[in-house]
């Protein structure tokens, strides 16, 4: 297992100069891979040698010596920040513009003296001594063609050529421009987290007779919570007492309040309603839903997307090739062409001033971003912006059946011994003491209808996907499908398959008898397929560990026409790979399901989505999505948002890009001023960063 170490990381607002740090980074000896999230402002970095101080001190380092602006510090590990992080207000900045202007107004009037020059010199220091200072830096390490250089450059430029207002005023406003983009994107970020904030601030603790208000950290397993009105679950609880509602809205975008009393339980994140509530914590925060999400969606921004990295990487050739063009354009003109030297050098100062990729750099990752909170609104889970551009090409859509496209909440339906002397009790009672031990859909059935849970068997063994073998008062008990049970059996004869899901008891190698458990598919079910189907997934599976009857029942309930049956968690995995086998320009396979037989299918698919509810943790961690609600028809809604998120992303670097080539070409022929090209330049960005922010909304 090789170790992580996160960092929080501020101070880094460029892709480009991310892309940079992390490859720094990969040199150190020992580091196998570092991501850095400018979104969350993270950086993390694994290691296959033991994570030490000295490595964490390389780290640091590596990091400062490549961006000394940065701050680093390590976040402990496992930690579930979600820490909020004021918007600071930099009142510098504006100082500095306002002061440069001042300047060159005075300038201005003392124009022809020689304090006009000097003036100018000033106000120039005044709006860019930093942007400078970096620029040389960055020369002095190699690092040439970032946006510092390319603004020193142009303006350096045209000081040479005496527009020295144009020189300040182009600083001046690619300082404003920045400052303003800066604030645009730390307030869509804030914007963004707010809407994830489910974080609980404090709980109040009944201990000894004691209230005490402690930090969610601090409860453990079996505390007494008391939860007023407003607040939030601070962890995963049971009701004692009281009767409320819960605002699950924030965990799965439903507005309905779920009503809660004693007995029930309460999930952390939700906010209590009305009434004031007794609960019974029943794990640690770290092991609670709001934990578990928050990691989710912290971690989310580490697997980019692809168009995300091609934007990273198309920028560190862009740049170096528009500047070439700009030297092209000062140089090869004036040769042969009609005007002089220092008209073309002009031209070619404006094509440099518009070739800072920031726009596009910033606002593609800031789109997945908004994508990933946009969904994480209604309710589904998104653990990368990698599955949102795969879930956008959703062509094969695979569903496991129990739990899945069925509630999972069995009843027995038919109680059915085949031996002689074994009466409908004893099978029960044999079959719950087994049952007691899984939490299968079908154990807890058998186990409510008995009317409690025993523990009496022992040598309890599952095999996911088939069936519980144990053993109760020296009798070898086996329950589940007939593949499962029949090996086993030397005697008895296998009754009829009847409809629902019918598990056959065996003790001892003689057949007992079966009992038939019977599901309901989900009622949204059927309009799910048909928005599937609008939406152009042509291709529909169910791959199901149940019985062939059954199966196909469900499969003619939703209007599916293609289905398997009696699979084992190997047969799913070989279904979905011949699926994935079968895909042709780039459509992709996406699995639903939510069993522990799910998990190897839920890793390999093109995108996992794990039912979140009824799902087990093994489900929802192996799932690269996670329907919180369970509910059916957030699939197609989902897929919708990708889609939308794509679009959005598209616009944004079809937008950049295109406004950028126009302004060259209008610079190129002379059309263009510096002014122009800074305007432009800052205006495509604060656009794109404003569309962005419309991934968010969801329909
Ligand atoms: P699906 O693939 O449709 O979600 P599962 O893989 O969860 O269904 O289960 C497949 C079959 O295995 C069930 O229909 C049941 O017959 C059997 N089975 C699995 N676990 C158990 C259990 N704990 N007790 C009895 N039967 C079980
Ligand atoms: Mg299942």
């Amino acid at each position: 297992m090789p170790e992580r170490l996160t960092y929080s990381i501020q101070g880094i607002d460029c892709a480009v100069c991310a892309a940079r740090i992390q490859d720094a980074i990969n040199t150190i000896e020992g580091v196998g891979s570092t991501q850095i999230d400018l979104m969350a402002n993270r950086l993390e970095i694994t290691s296959d040698r033991t994570i030490d101080a000295q490595l964490d001190q390389q780290v640091r380092q590596t990091v400062l010596r490549e961006e000394p602006h940065a701050s680093v510090a390590l976040l402990a590990g496992g930690n579930t920040g979600g820490e909020r992080k004021a918007i600071k207000f930099d009142i510098v900045v504006p100082l500095r513009i306002l002061t440069a202007l001042l300047l060159v107004w005075a300038a201005r009037s003392w124009t022809g003296t020689p304090w006009a020059f000097l003036l100018y010199l000033l106000s120039y220091a005044a709006s860019g001594y930093d942007v400078v200072y970096r620029a040389m830096r960055n020369i002095v390490r190699g690092n040439l063609f970032d946006e510092h250089f390319l603004m020193t450059v142009a303006t350096m430029g045209a000081f040479a050529i005496g527009e020295y207002a144009e020189a300040v005023a182009v600083m001046a406003f690619y300082q404003a421009g920045e400052y303003m983009q800066d604030l645009a994107v730390d307030r869509s970020k804030a914007s963004i987290a707010r809407l994830m904030d489910i974080r609980p601030e404090s709980a109040t603790v009944v201990r000894d007779g004691v209230r005490l208000t402690l930090a969610p950290e601090e409860i453990m397993v079996g505390d007494v919570l008391l939860i007023k009105a407003g607040e939030k679950i601070p962890v995963d609880a049971v009701v004692i007492s009281g009767n409320s509602t819960l605002d699950t809205k924030a965990l799965t975008g439903e507005s309905v309040p779920r009503a809660v009393s004693p007995g029930d339980a309460l999930i952390s994140g939700c906010i209590n309603g009305s009434g004031v509530l007794h609960a019974e914590a029943s794990v640690a925060y770290q092991d609670s839903t709001v934990a578990t999400i928050l990691r989710l969606v912290e971690e989310s921004g580490m697997r980019k997307a692809k168009t995300e990295r091609f934007i990273t990487r198309f920028a560190r050739y862009y740049t170096p090739i528009v500047v070439l063009l700009a030297a092209a354009i000062a140089i090869v003109p004036p040769l042969f062409g009609p005007d002089t030297f220092s008209v073309w050098f002009y031209r070619a100062l404006v094509f440099l001033v518009i070739s800072c990729p920031c726009a596009l750099v910033i606002s593609v990752p800031l789109g997945f971003f908004g994508g990933i909170g946009g969904m994480a609104r209604m309710g589904v889970l998104a653990k990368g912006g990698n599955f949102i551009q795969a879930m956008a090409k959703a062509r094969t859509i695979v569903f496991d059946k129990t739990g899945t496209l069925t509630k999972g909440s069995f009843t027995v339906s038919l109680i059915e011994p085949v031996a002689a002397g074994v009466s409908e009790d004893e099978l029960l009672r044999l079959a719950a003491a087994i049952e007691s031990h899984s939490t299968h859909p079908v154990a807890k059935a058998i186990v409510a209808r008995y009317g409690k849970r025993v523990s009496e068997a022992t040598d309890i063994e599952e095999t996911p996907g088939m069936g519980v073998a144990g053993t109760v008062g020296h009798r070898h008990i086996r329950i589940g499908t007939e593949r499962y049970v029949q090996p086993d059996v030397q005697a008895g004869k296998t009754s009829q398959e009847s409809a629902g899901t019918t598990v056959q008891v065996s003790a001892d190698g003689i057949l007992l008898g079966s009992i038939t458990v019977t599901d309901t598919v989900k009622p949204e079910g059927k309009e799910m397929v048909e928005s599937l189907r609008t939406l152009g997934a042509d291709k529909l599976v169910i791959l199901s560990g149940d019985g062939a009857r059954t199966v196909e029942g469900t499969a003619k309930d939703l209007g599916i026409e293609t289905f398997h049956s009696r699979l084992l968690p190997q047969d799913k995995l070989a279904h979905v790979e011949r699926l994935i086998g079968e895909q042709r320009d780039g459509g992709t396979v996406l699995f639903v399901g939510d069993g522990v037989n799910d998990a190897p299918v839920l890793a390999r698919a093109d995108v996992g989505l794990a039912m979140g509810g009824i799902g087990s943790d093994a489900a929802v961690e192996a799932a690269d999505v996670v329907i919180m609600t369970d509910d059916l028809s957030k699939i197609p809604a989902a897929i919708r948002h990708s889609r939308r998120t794509m679009a959005i992303v598209r616009q944004n670097i079809v937008f950049a890009l295109g406004v950028k080539v126009f302004v060259m070409a209008l610079g190129a022929l002379g059309f263009a001023s510096m002014w122009l090209a800074v305007f432009a330049d800052t205006g495509v960005a604060l656009l794109a960063v404003m569309n962005s922010l419309r991934a968010l909304r969801h329909k």
